[in-house]
């Protein structure tokens, strides 16, 4: 999506460790007509599919969820981050580690939002090693839903998460694929699509 390749190119900032900031439009100032035209784009990519529910991780994957929501007019549902591991039953946890946090959280989402007659999309901000998404699938397996697909605003190539996740079948739709990006000149290669 070219309007998206051109706002990272324009305010996103490149830093050490392969991580890009992307605060002023993404993920903290929020930019609402950009996420607009996002969802307008992933209901184009998505428009053969059954999708009836959207599923995002918090934090940051909420907002541009809920705007694509509206394009195909189904609830959202967030994954929890959770400290205290629930037992009783009644959520599908799993371990998610963060790219850029470093660290493992437990995640989980009630078993009362995800049913077997679903076919989910996943939306996230961002695909690095793909461990995010990962975790979102096996919770919607667990609940013997259907894996529609993934949307996806920025695709960090260099990092295997996409390459894997589509050698295993996913249909993984990201709108910006960046190929490099480089910490001490700021230059960013977007992959052709
Ligand atoms: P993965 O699980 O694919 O390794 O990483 C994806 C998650 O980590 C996303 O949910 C996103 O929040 C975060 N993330 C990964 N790489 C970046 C990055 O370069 N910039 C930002 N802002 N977040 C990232």
């Amino acid at each position: 999506m070219k309007s998206l390749e051109e706002r990272i190119r324009k305010d996103g900032v490149v830093k050490a460790g392969n991580v890009l900031k992307v605060d002023s439009f993404l993920n903290h100032q929020m930019d609402v007509e950009l996420f607009n035209e996002m969802g307008k784009e992933f209901k184009r990519l998505f428009a053969d599919c059954p999708i009836n529910k959207i599923l995002t991780i918090e934090a940051s994957g909420i907002g541009i969820a809920c705007i694509v929501a509206q394009h195909f007019h189904v609830p959202v549902v967030f994954a929890k981050k959770t400290q205290s591991i629930n037992i009783d039953g009644e959520v599908y946890s799993t371990k998610i580690e963060s790219f850029t946090h470093k660290r493992v959280y437990d995640v989980i989402v009630s078993k009362k939002y995800i049913s077997p007659e679903d076919h989910v999309l996943i939306i996230d901000d961002f695909l690095a090693n793909g461990c995010a998404v990962r975790g979102l699938i096996e919770m919607i397996q667990s609940a013997g839903a259907t894996v529609e697909g993934v949307g996806i605003a920025i695709e960090k190539g260099q990092q295997s998460g996409g390459r894997m996740l589509r050698e295993d079948g996913i249909r993984v739709e990201s709108l910006a694929i960046i190929d490099s990006m480089d910490d001490t000149t700021g230059e960013i290669i977007f992959r052709e699509q």
